[in-house]
């Protein structure tokens, strides 16, 4: 077997004697953040980092991300190894050294540590080319904070030929204990979907409410309803959360305006409990606002989908990890986070799992360190090399042995 001769506690000195570039890219990457689908710069920096490697590029039209190709010396499976690149639309306060350098852009989600650790596991199994059997794919991705980038590589035909049989992500979390590993079978992260609903009435005179028809009352009892429809309709094992974030409406204390509007957000852990609470809302809105004489109009754009772990590619990433830390070094979460990621566009046609790895800095708590999307984010960097080992073994591991 290939991890007889590499040995599972190999991969932990490859990746601490490439932890300084490690490191280096990931500050360069942090410095330089860019945002969305294009990370050109990004992109360069990982190419220049990974020039002279025996890897194919495979890149395409929608955004700047790119497959990197890498054939072991035999035929065998295809496993997926993704890190996703792209920045967040925020002020960056850490005072750290290398702080960002562009106005209003700050890797607060970690993507410049994951592709850091994603292109050192790269130069690594690059390195063990020869014990490989199979096929590696790394997939660098922008595009991930909203903007679908995984949904567009694969439209874009760059999962395919080959195709992965299995795929595998990290990433970093503050919030747990540094070097832990941790994930569970079954939905991990929830869809998100934004929801938008325009409650409209009649303007009028805010002393002659009678003589308008007014929308504020009614936008308000739309809120109310829908919790009522969370708490009461849904099943509490599928379960939802509905947050209207926002409700904007009016302008002085004697006007009834025309309309009201509410922004929020849909959270579910199931295809079906998405639709459920899609059509509810809609039912709720036009139903409470009919009986007010008002009209309501919902809109609901679709974000990512559920974040679903296949069991048996969770139970490849536990043996893998804890034949590197021990079972210390791995947690199975109680319960799912309801966060999103597009990583779940993958999982929704390749079995796979997503893995957090905790990253709490030194001398903090990890319950109240800042977390990710915190203008005050920072991580600690020693666990990077204990993220690169993980890939490696993880990858080495299924191709050697699939899901067995
Ligand atoms: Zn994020
Ligand atoms: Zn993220």
């Amino acid at each position: 077997m290939n991890d007889m001769v590499i040995g599972a506690h190999g991969w932990m000195e490859a990746a601490q004697a490439v932890q300084a570039d490690t490191v280096a890219l990931r500050r360069a990457i942090h410095t330089e953040p860019e945002l969305g689908l294009q990370t050109p710069k990004t992109m360069a920096k990982v190419r220049a980092a990974l020039d002279g490697l025996p890897l194919e590029w495979k890149t395409g039209h929608s955004t700047t991300g790119a497959i990197a190709v890498l054939r072991g010396a035999r035929p065998g499976r295809t496993v997926l190894l993704r890190g996703d690149m792209d920045a967040l639309p925020m002020p960056e306060d850490t005072g750290l050294p290398f702080r960002s350098t562009v106005a209003n852009t700050m890797h607060a989600c970690g993507h410049d540590t994951h592709t850091a650790m994603l292109a050192s596991a790269a130069r690594i199994l690059c390195g063990r080319k020869d014990a490989l059997e199979g096929i590696v794919l790394f997939m660098f991705q922008p595009g991930e904070e909203g903007h679908h980038g995984a949904k567009f590589m694969m439209e874009d035909g760059l999962l395919a030929n080959p195709a992965p049989d299995a795929a595998f992500a990290l990433h970093i979390m503050p919030n747990a204990p540094a070097g832990l590993f941790c994930s569970k079978a079954g939905p991990l992260m929830a869809s998100a979907d934004v929801l938008k609903v325009s409650v409209r009435g009649k303007g009028g005179h805010a002393s002659m409410p009678h003589d308008a028809i007014d929308p504020m009352p009614v936008a308000c009892e739309i809120v109310t309803a829908i919790q009522v429809f969370v708490t009461r309709r849904m099943d509490i094992f599928d379960p939802a959360v509905v947050t209207i974030a926002k409700i904007e409406g009016g302008s002085t204390n004697n006007v009834i305006p025309e309309s009201v509007s509410l922004l929020g957000t849909i959270r579910t852990l199931s295809e079906e409990a998405r639709d459920r609470v899609h059509e509810g809302i809609e039912r709720i809105a036009q139903n409470v606002a009919r009986a007010h004489e008002c009209e309501a109009e919902v809109k609901i754009d679709r974000g990512f989908p559920v974040t679903v772990c296949d069991a048996r590619a969770v139970s490849v990433a536990e043996r893998a990890i804890a034949g590197l830390f021990g079972t210390e070094g791995w947690k199975t979460m109680d319960s799912p986070v309801m966060g999103a990621e597009d990583f779940s566009y993958v999982l929704q046609k390749t079995p796979g799992v997503m893995v957090f790895l905790g990253v709490c800095p030194e001398g903090q708590m990890w319950k109240s360190a800042c977390p990710c999307h915190s203008n005050r984010m920072v991580l600690n960097e020693a666990t990077l090399a204990r993220g690169v080992a993980a890939h490696c073994a993880i990858a080495e591991r299924f191709l050697a042995r699939g899901f067995g």
